[in-house]
């Protein structure tokens, strides 16, 4: 049986969110899985941006934790002390802790 979420199904995403106090934009993008990625984090715009077709609300949790720990990272300014492959993978760490704290296993 498939993993369900702890909360009532299809996530409704808020469009901005604060990163220790900063705002940050956060949008739906039509087609960005096809320049490689799920999402995208742009500190110097101060945005994340999701694919809109990620129709699982699982994959968009662990997506969204990932893109939101780039931000933390970037304003708290942690992110000189990590090369990049440490950072992206520090991201999917917490991208996975994100999906697996709101994700109930039957
Ligand atoms: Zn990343």
């Amino acid at each position: 049986m498939s993993p369900r979420l702890a909360y009532n199904q299809l996530m409704k995403l808020p469009n901005r969110l604060y990163v220790l106090g900063v705002k940050y934009a956060l949008k739906q993008k039509i087609g960005l899985a096809e320049s490689g990625s799920f999402g995208e984090c742009s500190p110097a715009k101060k945005k994340i941006d999701i694919d809109s077709n990620i129709k699982i609300d699982e994959d968009i949790l662990e997506t969204l934790g990932h893109e939101i720990m780039h931000a933390y990272l970037y304003e708290s300014s942690m992110h000189n002390l990590f090369d990049e492959k440490t950072e992206e993978a520090l991201c999917d760490l917490v991208g996975r802790l994100i999906k697996d704290c709101f994700v109930l296993k039957r």
